[in-house]
């Protein structure tokens, strides 16, 4: 039986490859931090009780070599981080702390007590920053635009370091925006679709957000945990893109999130005056606040996931549209008391 150990396994891509891996056979341990919230995920997902629980903090070296040395995992998931890029601006050194340090700090631990373990790091699109609207490969240039991206760059090269000079099993899965249910509702798309759903039921008037504009590469979060997991499986460690290749923009993602719940969303006003309005009722659905705007934002980023596709065999199934539609139809279910299809 393969032992998998997991940061962050009550986040949204924690949980899922949580019950991915006990799907597959796996003991899996998630590193448990004081004070971590998540559990519903665990449980909305059927999988409570299954996770073994180890204590682990990221900021604390001695007690990641306690955990690897207890539990002798065959390979590392590491999810746990500060993933918030507005928050990142305001808290730029505790992203720093988590983000940076703390990958130096688990492979450093990691090289020292579990040195055949395979390790994963999560690494992000966000590593791009503003480079224009081509795709990304994983030989396009990094220019990160928020302390959240700057830290995550310092992980990711020396995810590529400990691969290179230390003989460590270690990919970066340069993921794009993936979304699902279990998202954290301070994403955009969560907050979006748990504001549809209350406004649907009468719950709720509007929904305040910031830049419009932006535009991402939204993907099913389900289905990349099998691409991270596939990237574990392979002879040698590399880095991948996981990305559907399709971009759409916050404005878009709302429109079809308010229609999946049978609302037309007209749009009236420009700029921060720009509102979203129910076709039929006129009444004011969607606001904008300068409060989300970040003081600089990544305009567009879209990926390449053709090496994972031709590598890996990975290919990413679910549609822009068909997502916004599952996340909005869990909100309801919840409201109503309803199982979630995960
Ligand atoms: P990110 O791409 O990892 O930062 O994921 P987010 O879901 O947090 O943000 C995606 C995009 O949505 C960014 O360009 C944000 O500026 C934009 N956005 C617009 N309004 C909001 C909002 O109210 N909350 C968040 N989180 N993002 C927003």
């Amino acid at each position: 039986m393969k032992k998998a150990l997991i940061t962050g396994y009550r986040g949204q891509d924690g949980a899922y490859l949580s019950r991915l891996l006990l799907e597959k056979g796996y003991e899996v341990y998630g590193a448990d931090r004081a004070g971590d919230s998540g559990q519903w995920r665990l449980r909305e997902l059927g999988i409570e009780g299954q996770v073994k629980e180890i204590a682990l903090d990221l900021l604390e070296t001695s007690n990641i070599i306690d955990a690897l040395e207890k539990v002798k995992p065959d390979e590392i998931y590491n999810f746990a981080a500060q993933s918030f890029v507005l928050i990142s601006f305001a808290q730029p050194v505790l992203t720093a702390e988590v983000n940076a340090v703390g990958v130096a700090r688990l492979l450093e631990a990691m090289r020292k007590a579990a040195p055949k373990a395979k390790f994963f790091q999560a690494s992000t699109a966000e590593l791009f920053g503003s480079t224009g609207s081509a795709q990304k490969n994983e030989t396009t240039d990094f220019h990160p635009r928020s302390p959240y991206a700057v830290s995550k760059l310092y992980a990711h090269w020396l995810t590529v370091n400990y691969r290179q000079a230390q003989g460590v099993y270690a990919c970066n899965g340069i993921l794009f925006n993936h979304e699902s249910p279990l998202r954290g509702e301070e994403f955009v798309t969560r907050k979006i679709t748990t504001s549809v759903a209350r406004i649907k039921k009468g719950l709720q008037d509007k929904v305040t957000v910031g830049n419009l504009d932006a535009k991402r590469d939204w993907g099913y979060a389900k289905e990349y945990v099998d691409g991270m997991w596939r990237m574990l499986q392979q002879p040698t460690a590399d880095d991948y893109i996981l990305a559907t290749g399709e971009v759409h923009s916050v404005r878009e993602f709302i429109r079809t999130a308010f229609a999946a719940a049978g609302i037309r969303l007209e749009w009236k006003g420009k700029g921060l005056n720009e509102k979203g309005v129910d076709a039929k009722t006129g009444k004011v659905r969607l606001e904008i606040s300068k409060e989300f705007y970040r003081p600089a934002d990544v305009k567009e980023l879209v990926g390449d996931a053709s090496k994972a596709r031709k590598v890996l065999g990975w290919k990413p199934k679910t549609k822009f549209g068909d997502l916004a539609a599952i996340m909005v139809d869990a909100e309801l279910r919840r409201l109503e008391g309803r199982k979630v299809k995960l």
